[in-house]
């Protein structure tokens, strides 16, 4: 274990900012920083961070917590992994740690990350300087790539060998479970057996630059084996959110705004060697809607640029159905006579391919309307065609991009705009009532919190600034906090005093509080002030709820004629209400000092 006080001291050191500021573009607005969610999709930012508060939360989709939580939810990170990248980034060795299992052998992620980085150092040197190697290379040569553009993408190469991977990772001191658990080997009969073989490999990295896995294409197409082959899915391997070349090509997306996406890696390798370099392809799958959102944080448009072939046309058709729900702008563009993106660049050079791109990219309804027109004939069968499109358009989530596309229809069709719009609602009243039903589901579920206002106020406020306890812990006890999990809360922050705001609401287990606090941490004119003013609302509170209790205990105890017991609770409430006046009074001059300072 690495303890609490080096966590502490490391969450300390970093700024929530400066961390999440890596990932998504943030921008300063009033006190805290805006951006658009990185874990929903919109539009308008409604992601805010507040460096204060060491906090961050989303107001459209109630995401939020501390550092910490923000890269276990975005990286997919395990705790003991945010700890160690915040510790790097914060300069705190963690080494001396090193007789705890835990870090001496590193996370499992860590481990494969480094089975990984040693793999690609062995393919790469196989296909530089290794003689089984020659076919691979000449194959490289002759298609053009330079040595230098072999070595930004660390290309490798797999020998024919069975196990010679296998053998060097584990003279490396790699378990052999740590090795198949990459996907590099499998286990047979005799031992470990490479899984890479006789091919050329793609290392594909993660958005931060490290080996997560691995491709690999055949020099020799045969059918005996798969032309590519790609990494399982592994703890750092996900194929749906993992773009090739994102790390390198993440620079000029931001820059351009724009995402260009190719089907293979040789193409992006070849684009990168033309000069163009805000290109990424999926993983030998077709695009996912993870990797749209995931390029939504970095552009607002993707260009899908497709092989000439049928094939092709029909790949760029399935990414715009996939591309649907995105509000990136979508638009794509088929390569004339058979070519793919690597050819076309290799014969005619980037300019060329550059301007094709403009000249002849077509917007996503424009798209599909030549598409369909393949298939059908527009006028012979106009009902039928309109037909086979609005599936498409119900599917867009914004109301000016879906009228814009019913327009477009109209036009190409040459037919009044209002008859395609009764078209489109005809459609869309079939599958309304689904639709309906579902969103009223989603409704319910976001509803409103079920904890007494005042607590909640007060915990989230005392959380936020755990510094002014002193000035209410002889105001409130925990047991006059109602809630229980409120009330665990405070014993929390009372038990541990000079905590940090961020660690405290480390320390929230219940996803639906810790929204509740974040959101409440965004507020504006937040003062340390309110505190005082808010304890004794609770505490004018518990008073009252004590006061019915003893009420009723004096009913039960004259019904037993009980006047023992029946004096003592007198006595009791006399004490309460004697209180509650007292409360009442400070409330009063809380009031009046609020007047005065402002
Ligand atoms: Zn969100």
């Amino acid at each position: 274990m690495i303890p609490q006080q080096v966590i502490d001291d490391i969450l300390n050191r970093i700024s929530i900012v400066d961390v999440i500021g890596r990932y998504i573009d943030l921008r300063k607005s009033g006190k805290n920083y805006l951006a658009l969610c990185p874990f929903h999709n919109e539009k308008t930012p409604s992601f805010s961070v507040s460096e204060e508060k060491g906090l961050y939360h989303c107001f459209g989709c109630g995401a939020s917590g501390n550092v910490v939580k923000f890269l276990m939810d975005y990286q997919r990170f395990s705790f003991i992994e945010v700890i160690e990248n915040l510790a790097r980034m914060a300069g705190v060795d963690l080494s001396r740690y090193s007789n705890d299992e835990g870090i001496r052998t590193g996370s499992e992620r860590e481990i494969l990350y480094r089975v990984n980085k040693e793999a690609m150092k062995f393919f790469h040197n196989q296909l530089l300087y290794s003689e089984e190697a020659d076919e691979a290379r000449n194959y490289l040569k002759n298609r053009g790539l330079s040595a230098e553009i072999i070595k930004t993408f660390q290309l490798g190469y797999g020998g024919k060998e069975w196990t010679t991977l296998s053998y060097y990772l584990k003279e490396k001191g790699f378990k052999e479970e740590d090795i198949i658990k990459a996907g590099l080997s499998s286990r047979g009969n005799s031992g470990l057996y490479d899984r890479f073989r006789d091919r050329v490999i793609f290392p594909i990295f993660n958005r931060e630059g490290r080996v997560a896995g691995f491709g690999g294409r055949v020099l020799r197409e045969s059918e005996k084996v798969a032309k590519y082959l790609n990494t399982q899915e592994t703890p750092i391997f996900h194929k749906r959110s993992l773009l090739f070349a994102f790390h390198m090509a993440r620079d000029e997306i931001v820059k351009k705004m724009e995402a260009i996406v190719v089907e293979g890696y040789m193409d992006v390798i070849g684009l990168f060697q033309g000069g163009i370099r805000n290109v990424v392809a999926p993983l030998g799958t077709s695009l996912t809607e993870d990797q749209l959102m995931f390029l939504k944080r970095f552009c607002d448009s993707v260009v899908f640029v497709f092989d000439g072939d049928e094939a092709g046309v029909k790949a760029a058709n399935r990414a715009l159905d996939i591309a649907v729900k995105s509000p990136l702008k979508k638009r794509a563009v088929i390569l004339p006579g058979g070519k793919d993106p690597f050819d076309y660049v290799m014969q005619y050079g980037a300019p060329s391919f550059i301007h094709y791109l403009e000249k002849r990219k077509l917007e996503a309804i424009e798209f599909k309307l030549r598409y369909f027109s393949k298939f059908i004939d527009k006028k012979k069968e106009k009902a039928k065609f309109v037909g086979l499109i609005l599936p498409y358009i119900s599917q867009i989530n914004s109301a000016i991009e879906r009228e814009e596309g019913l327009r477009k229809i109209a036009g190409y069709v040459e037919e009044n705009f209002s008859v395609i719009m009764d078209e489109y609602q005809n459609y869309v009243a079939k599958g309304r009532s689904v639709v309906s039903v579902l969103r009223e589901v989603q409704e319910n579920r976001g509803g409103l919190v079920k904890y007494p206002r005042v607590e909640l106020e007060f915990i989230s406020l005392i959380s936020l600034f755990p510094k002014a306890l002193d000035k209410v812990m002889g105001i409130i006890t925990p047991e006059m906090i109602e809630n229980e999990e409120l009330r665990k809360l405070y014993e929390f922050v009372l038990e541990n005093p000079g905590k940090a705001s961020s660690e405290i609401c480390g320390s929230i287990e219940n996803q639906e509080l810790l929204q509740y606090v974040s959101a409440y941490a965004q507020r504006e004119n937040l003062k340390e002030e309110n505190l005082v003013e808010m304890a004794y609302k609770l505490k004018f509170n518990y008073i009252n709820r004590e006061v019915s209790k003893i009420k009723v205990l004096i009913e039960q105890y004259e019904k037993a004629s009980d006047y023992k017991e029946v004096k003592k609770c007198y006595e009791i409430q006399m004490r309460l209400q004697e209180e509650k006046k007292s409360v009442e009074e400070s409330l009063k001059s809380c009031a009046q000092e609020m007047e005065l300072s402002e």
